[in-house]
């Protein structure tokens, strides 16, 4: 999309047969391929959003949670991310987030992660902005130093209280000592059934309350429709 003095693009989004979309997305809406135009249009470019999917982090070694790596267990991904899953079996979807969550503080940015924050820095200086939209939810794009960071999905390193609706970055780990171990993805371990008041609480005084991984407006069932969601989406789930 290329609207007065704004730049759109798009890295690591399955919007088109290729990994990467190299914007200006034109009025149609549909990406454009031209980088002599996009170089062009971007030069003149006051306020620029770079729009990144699973793609940018798969780079990173971040299982995109697609195709092969769908299950998690004998469980669709997909299934354990809702808000439903969570009440029926907070502990198995800890144990879920929380293989997730290792996995993600492991990994460092990947060169794209670094091209991104580099840019932001530099158009900065010239007083130009950048936002980066993502849907992503590990932390890489901060890791490698974007301060403007929109996470459509949420943050696997941010959780919030279901009693006092609190959200914190949390990068513990792991994030409680019940959960040390656990979440092995083989479609063979059983679950560690984990009682609720072992599971990761609030901090705040007066309130324990439980935590779940904080998800963004598009957490899975939760009451957008479909097409709301773009479709199955590209963020790790
Ligand atoms: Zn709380």
């Amino acid at each position: 999309m290329l609207l007065q003095n704004r730049a759109v693009f798009a890295l690591g989004l399955r919007m088109c047969s290729t990994n990467v979309t190299r914007g200006p997305l034109v009025d149609t809406g549909r990406p454009s391929s031209d980088l002599s135009e996009f170089r062009k249009a971007f030069s003149k470019a006051k306020h620029i959003a770079i729009i990144t999917g699973a793609g940018v982090s798969a780079e990173s070694g971040v299982p995109t949670f697609r195709g092969e790596n769908e299950k998690w267990r004998k469980w669709q991904s997909q299934d354990l991310a809702t808000p439903e899953a969570f009440s029926r079996n907070p502990s198995r979807v800890w144990e879920f987030y929380h293989y997730r969550r290792e996995l993600a503080l492991s990994k460092k940015p990947s060169a794209a992660h670094l091209a991104i924050a580099e840019c932001e820095a530099r158009l900065r200086k010239q007083g130009r902005s950048v936002v980066v939209i993502t849907q992503c939810i590990d932390d890489l794009h901060r890791q490698a130093g974007s301060k403007h960071v929109l996470k459509v999905h949420g943050s696997l390193l941010e959780t919030r209280c279901v009693s006092c609706g609190e959200v914190t970055v949390n990068k513990r780990s792991p994030i409680c000592a019940a959960l040390k171990g656990k979440g092995a993805p083989d479609p063979d371990v059983a679950d560690a059934q984990i009682p609720v008041d072992k599971l990761p609480r609030c901090n705040e005084s007066d309130c324990h309350g439980l935590l779940r991984a904080q998800r963004g407006v598009f957490w899975r069932n939760s009451g957008l429709s479909h097409s709301d969601q773009g479709g199955k989406g590209d963020g790790n789930l």
